[in-house]
C-alpha cells in the first residue's frame, strides 16, 4: 500500500544514514531537477592548511596567534584550521566580547585590543586598509586587523572532497539538469572549485541574506515547472537558506544543531554520493507509489 512503500522508503535511507523528516520529502527529492551546494563543507572538505602568511605589521607567528586566539570562539571550518596552525601554548592572552558575523569572520578584543578576522569584506565594514599578495591563487585569504589598522593575511588551502565530481555525475545521471553553487568566499576560490567541478553556476562573495536571494531568484524562474530544488549546506550559517529550499539537505557531520533543525533531510556523515543515494531512494520509492 502506499503508506507502506513510503515508510520502506524512509527506512531504506535511514539504514544508509539519510534522515527523511517526511514522506512528502520523498515526493519532493524525487522531483528535484536543480541542486544548490554550499561550498566550504559541502563540496570541499573544509579542512585548510595555511598556505603562507604575509604579515604588514608583527611577524608572522604573533599574526597567525592572534588570529587563532580569535577563533577559538568560532565553529566556522575556517577556525578549525587556524587554531590547528597555531596549537594552544601557555601564555597569558585575555580573549573576551567574541562575536561572530556571519559571511564576514568573527571579532574579540584580544588583551584591551578589538582585533577582527575575516574577509576583506570585514575589513571593508571596518575601514582597514587591507591588500593582498598577488599569488593568492586559489587559496583563502583571512585578513587580520587590530584596532581597526591592517595587520596582514593569511592564506588557507582546502580541497575539493573525494566523492564530489562522482556524485555531481551521479545527480545528472538521476535527471537533475542545474547544478549551481553559493560561497561566501572570494570569486577566484569559488571559479575553480565549480570549474573543477563542471557546475551550471556559481555565485560568491555572499551574505547569509545573499544565498537566500539567489534560491528565491531560482525558484522563480522555475515557477510552474514540476521540477523541484534542493539547497544542500554543512549546515554553518545555513539555515534561512535550508528552510527556503523545496528541500533543505544538512551534512550532519559539521552541522549546526539550528541547521538540523532548518533541514528536511539530514545526511549523517559528509559524502557528497549520499545525496544521489536519497535521490534514488527516492525516485524507486515514487514509481512503487505510482
Ligand atoms: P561558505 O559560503 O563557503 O560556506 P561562509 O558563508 O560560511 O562560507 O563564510 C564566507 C566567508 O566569510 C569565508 O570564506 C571567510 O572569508 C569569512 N569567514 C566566515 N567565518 C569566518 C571565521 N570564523 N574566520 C574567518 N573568516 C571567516
Ligand atoms: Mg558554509
Amino acid at each position: 500500500s502506499v503508506p507502506l512503500s513510503f515508510f520502506a522508503g524512509i527506512g531504506g535511507a535511514s539504514r544508509r544514514g539519510v534522515l527523511i523528516k517526511g514522506a512528502n520529502y520523498l515526493e519532493t527529492l524525487a522531483a528535484v531537477d536543480t541542486v544548490v551546494f554550499d561550498k566550504t563543507g559541502t563540496l570541499t572538505k573544509g579542512v585548510f592548511e595555511v598556505s603562507a602568511v604575509h604579515p604588514e605589521k608583527l611577524d608572522e607567528r604573533q599574526l597567525l596567534h592572534l588570529a587563532a586566539h580569535v577563533e577559538r570562539f568560532s565553529s566556522h571550518p575556517i577556525a578549525a584550521s587556524l587554531k590547528a596552525a597555531y596549537p594552544d601554548e601557555a601564555d597569558d592572552c585575555r580573549v573576551e566580547e567574541a562575536e561572530e558575523i556571519a559571511g564576514q569572520g568573527i571579532r574579540a578584543r584580544v588583551n584591551g585590543k578589538t582585533v577582527c578576522v575575516g574577509n576583506s569584506r570585514m575589513m571593508e565594514r571596518i575601514g582597514a586598509a587591507w591588500r593582498e599578495c598577488s599569488h593568492a591563487g586559489t587559496g583563502t585569504v583571512i585578513h587580520v586587523a587590530v584596532q581597526g589598522v591592517y595587520a596582514g593575511h593569511i592564506i588557507i588551502e582546502d580541497v575539493i572532497k573525494e566523492h564530489a565530481a562522482e556524485a555531481i555525475a551521479g545527480l545528472r545521471e538521476n535527471g537533475v539538469r542545474k547544478l549551481v553553487m553559493l560561497t561566501g568566499d572570494a570569486r577566484p576560490v569559488a571559479e575553480y572549485v565549480a570549474g573543477r567541478l563542471g557546475l551550471d553556476l556559481v555565485y560568491s562573495e555572499l551574505l547569509p541574506a545573499g544565498k537566500v536571494d539567489r534560491v528565491e531568484q531560482l525558484l522563480a524562474e522555475k515557477k510552474g515547472s514540476r521540477g523541484r530544488l534542493a539547497f544542500v549546506g554543512d549546515g554553518i550559517n545555513d539555515a534561512p537558506v535550508l528552510s527556503r529550499s523545496d528541500v533543505g539537505i544538512a551534512m550532519g557531520a559539521l552541522g549546526s544543531d539550528a541547521a538540523i533543525e532548518a533541514a528536511d533531510v539530514v545526511l549523517m556523515d559528509d559524502d557528497p554520493m549520499q545525496i544521489v543515494a536519497a535521490q534514488r531512494i527516492a525516485r524507486r520509492t515514487m514509481r512503487i507509489v505510482r
